[in-house]
């Protein structure tokens, strides 16, 4: 089986979102799909896709090792490699007749442990809303959440406003956990937004609440800083969804920054990327948990990892967030009881509705507010 074509298709996926679908084509009429989204940067995905490609047409997808290593770094041509990638794998798991998780070597776990995260679909901002909003997830099949709450909080503008939207913050995620009650998981993310003391007056404030954890307090480019914000705060701190390699993430695990890690298939590599990071980790002993806020596609490529990863403690989904989003694909994940269920089709085993598809083509997303950078 060779392949001989790939090429992204832009698609809107929400009001905030343009999909970067990869599709590869072999000259047996099978296809293979990858998932390269990144936000605000389709352009660029979509040329570093094309300018990728010459590496893997031609190749046989049985016999040939298809690497697009992405050796310069940086998101754009990561997120093209890594969508391109999952491609091959689902091509190869195709070929084969294997779903990918038994051609990563076979699965600790069928059954995903997931978590609802829910900042983009939440329209009611209010502490109100954000319990409402988690007690209709619990009430669909899920047990734990996650929201970023801390609207318009910024270590760059410093002052009395700032305090007051801190305060908010803390009370919506407070809000969270009441509603839920004390069988679920509840966390929060904070989007690299704080400074050390601002995370440690949030955690004082939130630490009585447990939460899973507190993700991405203040930039990780300060790994000594996120270290000590570590050792003060008292909640387990999560992070590491933006690094797209190994040698990226090192410096955080030398320094013992975080309490897990969050490597995103999406930006790391693919799935190639992304075991590549998992093997690291686990000479660490750190849990590692996969950031995931995209398609089914990516969803099914996350899933196939976290079934081969030993020391996998639960991953992120988000909740539908279009109408039509269901009709981009022929396979949707939904929660029983706080899980997601792997496939056994060969490949990622999700198959991209290319005609749906092209009904819904790149639209300007709405400006993020503040509060909603990253996920
Ligand atoms: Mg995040």
């Amino acid at each position: 089986m060779k392949i001989t074509n790939i090429y992204p298709l832009v698609v809107n996926g929400s009001r905030f979102s343009n999909y970067i679908f990869v599709i590869a084509e072999t000259d047996q009429g099978v296809l293979g799909f990858g998932d390269a989204t990144l936000d605000g940067m389709e352009k660029e995905v979509c040329a570093a896709i094309e300018s990728f490609a010459g590496r893997v047409i031609g190749k046989d997808v049985e016999k040939d090792a298809i690497s697009v290593e992405n050796r310069a770094g940086g998101l754009v041509t990561s997120a093209a490699a890594s969508g391109i990638d999952m491609a091959v794998w689902d091509l190869k798991g195709k070929a084969f007749g294997l779903p990918v998780y038994k051609m990563l070597g076979g699965a600790y776990r069928t059954e995903i442990k997931v978590y609802a995260s829910f900042n983009r679909l939440i329209r009611d901002r209010s502490p109100e809303g954000f319990g409402r909003m988690a007690e209709q997830l619990k009430a669909a099949g899920n047990t734990a959440f996650k929201c970023h709450p801390f609207d318009g909080v910024d270590w760059r503008t410093p002052g009395p406003g700032q305090r007051v939207l801190v305060d908010r913050g803390c009370e919506r995620f407070i809000a969270m956990r009441q509603a839920v009650g004390d069988e679920c998981d509840v966390a929060l993310d904070a989007h690299w937004r704080l400074d050390m003391p601002t995370a440690r007056y949030i955690a004082d404030r939130v630490r009585p609440y447990r939460p899973f954890w507190l993700e991405t307090p203040i930039p990780e480019k300060k790994p000594e800083l996120l270290a000590q914000v570590r050792a003060q705060i008292g909640i387990p701190l999560a992070g590491g969804e933006m690094q797209t390699r190994p040698d990226e993430i090192l410096p955080l695990l030398q320094q013992q920054c975080l309490d897990v890690y969050m490597p995103d298939v999406r930006y790391c590599g693919g799935i190639t990327g992304i075991m590549k990071m998992v093997h690291l980790l686990e000479t660490f002993d750190v849990l590692i948990s996969p950031h995931n806020m995209c398609t089914a596609v990516s969803c099914a490529a996350s899933m196939h990892v976290c079934a081969a990863i030993r020391s996998f403690y639960h991953m992120e989904y988000h909740p539908e967030e279009s109408e039509w989003v269901h009709d981009l694909t022929d396979t949707h994940f939904k929660a029983e009881n706080g899980f997601f269920k792997l496939s056994d089709k060969p490949g990622l085993g999700v198959e991209l509705n290319i005609e749906e598809a092209k009904k819904h083509p790149y639209q300007p997303p709405q400006p993020l507010r503040a509060n909603m950078l990253g996920a």
